[in-house]
């Protein structure tokens, strides 16, 4: 079979790359070119194309949740974690994230020739673990092992099924101006936990992963006020101003942010500061950004407050309706700058 490109709509180069570079799996601006210029066209599905954390299908009068992801973390074990509950938690996050009971997993093995089957045991235990936390059930998987230095120790994809209660609607088009943006505590751990790791770097304290299943966290917001929770998202690869800023597009609104109120742990925060980092584009793998209608906001909060996964809770910012699609701080020093989209992410393999 031939192929004949020049049938082929699909508007490349992208940036001028010829070839994939690292930052097209960092989760920012290259990632997005891939899905809106590469995938979406391609596959063209209605689901699809909403660009949800996960894909919702009606499905006999219920609605269904449907998230994929990859994890590729390095080093495998870390403060606070592993792949391995990346690998539960990543998925179920993403499910959560439109409001979905996670139900199902299944897990997919990637693993490379000569990795000890004592490490492949821990992570498959600590997935285990990490499963049943969050009670979901792994119902069917896949292994497979490449030859040695064609991969590296392990990596690991989950594709989860979840359900969404009636009467909720949540997507990444619903913020509206007027809605208060909050987030469930601290940002930045994960990334410089791994990080840390990474170039042994030593503080008071050890930064540990954040890494945590929300869904708990977002049936307790949704118990409050079903309806006043319009859009949630994990701020992962790309950290809170990748999240920030796809909700911004996704639901053509404004978002401004008060850099004062954002939750950062001191020793995150140093971190950051020894490595020229932000921690607004540093990933989480425990925290969401909520996006709440005025009226409810305090009330939700107060709810997070009260939850162990939210403890640390924060208003941080509001949506309003200009500039579309742009993402604003206002400064420790009351000036105002704008977050952009992240290009990739600063720290590859941080998932
Ligand atoms: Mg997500």
């Amino acid at each position: 079979m031939s192929l004949d490109f020049t049938t082929w709509s699909c508007p490349l180069p992208l940036r001028d790359y010829p070839n994939v570079v690292i930052g097209h799996g960092g989760g920012g601006k290259l990632t997005a070119e891939l899905i809106h210029h590469l995938f979406a066209p391609a596959f063209g599905d209605e689901a699809l194309r909403q660009l949800g954390d996960a894909a919702v299908l009606a499905l006999d009068g219920v609605r269904l949740a449907i998230s994929t992801d990859s994890f590729v973390v390095r080093p495998l074990f870390f403060p606070g974690g592993s792949i391995g509950e990346l690998a539960v938690n990543g998925t179920v996050n993403d499910l959560a994230m439109m409001g979905a009971r996670p139900l199902y997993l299944t897990a997919g093995f990637i693993v490379e020739e000569g990795l000890p089957l004592s490490q492949l045991g821990a992570i498959v235990e600590r997935m285990a673990a990490a499963a049943r936390a969050a009670g979901v059930r792994v119902v069917a998987g896949d292994t497979k092992v490449v030859d040695k230095g064609h991969g590296d120790g392990v990596f690991i994809n989950t594709t989860g099924v979840g359900l969404i209660p009636n009467g909720v609607r949540i997507g990444p088009d619903r913020a509206r101006p007027g809605d208060c943006v909050l987030i469930n505590g601290f940002i930045g751990d994960h990334g410089m936990a791994i990080m840390s790791v990474r170039e042994g770097l030593q503080f008071e304290t050890t930064i540990a992963s954040d890494t945590a299943p929300l869904h708990d966290l977002v049936a307790a917001m949704l118990d409050v006020a079903p309806g006043a929770i319009h859009a949630l998202r994990d701020p992962t690869r790309g950290g809170l101003a990748a999240a920030l800023n796809e909700i911004a597009v996704a639901s053509q609104v404004g978002i401004q942010i008060d850099e004062r109120a954002l939750p950062v742990h001191p020793d995150v925060q140093a971190a950051c500061d020894l490595l020229g980092m932000d921690p607004i584009y540093v990933a989480n793998e425990g925290k969401l950004v909520a996006f709440v209608a005025e009226e409810a906001a305090e009330a939700v909060l107060a709810r997070m407050r009260a939850h162990p996964l939210g403890q640390g809770a924060a208003m941080i910012g509001r949506v309003v309706a200009q500039p579309a699609g742009l993402v604003t701080a206002r400064t420790a020093i009351g000036g105002t700058r704008v977050i952009p989209m992240p290009l990739g992410e600063q720290l590859p393999r941080i998932c």
